[in-house]
């Protein structure tokens, strides 16, 4: 899906236009990856605009940091305030909030601590990931011959722009084949996750998903999914999880910012389960849309977005900047 431009985009303390949110060839993310980021959305509940887990997005940026020797250059909060007003200043509805930290442009050394860590936050419309219908009717998966990234070569733990590229491989591959997606194993063999989403495996009840330890992403969707399949009474395990499960499952989903709460219908062209969306599964859908859909918040996990400021002539032409100091 090609980028649908919005107004501004926030990058390094001030608000620019979609087109000038520019940086140097030469900057040192370009040539090693060296980014960190989040995928956030933005609904249109029954009671406004409201961003979903917006403080523990921001908090695992600022982790994602760490684990690279790295602080981040505002405070959650600060950042907080600043998806915000991306949203509200575009005036988007629902969308997709891209909070990014890079290495800019110093030093092309493979070091990076000498070059500037910037910041900035963009938003767009975005639908659904895995296709319109992906939710109801489900997805088509094959396990991959990548592995996922081993933990003692990159973080997985880390959601770093380096570490995509595995994603991308993954992704690549499960297209050209045909698929839908792909789900990566680990290096000793047991599934680990799809290019940009976590997994889920029901069986007899129970619901399986893989560790930490098994190169994953610790995703906000699947904390959400284990919240509320523990208030449902469902059994969470959480182990490895080898690869004949997906095969022999009653059920499968995905789950992730992009993707939502995602069935699987087939790995490898065997049909899951029946091959519809699984009880569990849609339990835990309707638990996910009372929340994102109907604004119901028992967990303090909304941020609603204020109303748009009116459109004045300043608004347009010079778009104030939020105040904000480095660290
Ligand atoms: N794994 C990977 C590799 C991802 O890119 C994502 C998407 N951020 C996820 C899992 C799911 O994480 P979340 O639910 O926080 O979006």
């Amino acid at each position: 899906m090609p980028l649908k431009p919005v107004p501004y985009i926030w990058m390094n303390g001030r608000f620019v236009r979609w087109h000038q949110a520019k940086i140097h060839v030469l900057s040192h993310v370009v040539h090693y990856g060296s980014s960190w980021f989040e995928g956030i959305r933005a609904y249109k509940t029954r009671r406004g605009t409201a961003i979903f887990r917006l403080h523990d997005h921001l908090r695992r940026l600022e982790r994602s940091l760490r684990m690279y020797y790295t602080e981040m250059p505002y405070t959650v909060e600060e950042l907080e305030r600043v998806c915000v007003e991306v949203v509200r200043r575009n005036r988007l509805e629902q969308c997709y909030i891209r909070p990014i930290v890079y290495r800019g442009y110093g030093d092309l050394g493979v070091n990076p601590m000498d070059c500037p860590v910037e910041v900035a936050v963009a938003a767009w419309e975005w639908g659904a990931y895995l296709g319109s219908e992906a939710a109801t009717r489900g997805v088509d998966v094959c396990v991959s011959s990548w592995q996922r990234i081993a933990s003692n070569t990159m973080p997985a733990m880390a959601k770093a722009g380096g570490n995509y590229l595995n994603s991308q491989l993954v992704r690549i591959e499960s297209v050209r084949h045909g698929y839908d997606e792909g789900i990566s194993l680990d290096i000793f063999g047991m599934v680990s996750e799809g290019s940009g989403e976590n997994v889920f495996v029901v069986m007899d009840g129970v619901l399986y998903t893989p560790p930490l330890s098994a190169s994953i992403l610790p995703g906000v969707t699947r904390h959400t999914v284990i919240t509320f399949a523990r208030e449902e009474g469902i059994p969470v395990v959480e182990s490895s999880i080898p690869r004949g499960m997906l095969y022999a499952a009653d059920e499968l989903f995905f789950t992730g910012t992009a993707a939502e709460i995602t069935p699987i219908r087939s790995v490898d062209g065997v049909v899951v389960g029946n091959g519809g969306v699984g009880p569990i599964t849609r339990r835990l859908q309707e638990r996910f849309y009372q929340v994102v859909r109907d604004g119901e918040d028992p967990y303090g996990w909304l941020t609603f977005v204020p109303p748009a400021p009116r459109r004045t002539r300043a608004a347009r032409v010079a778009p104030e900047a939020t105040n904000l100091r480095r660290r």
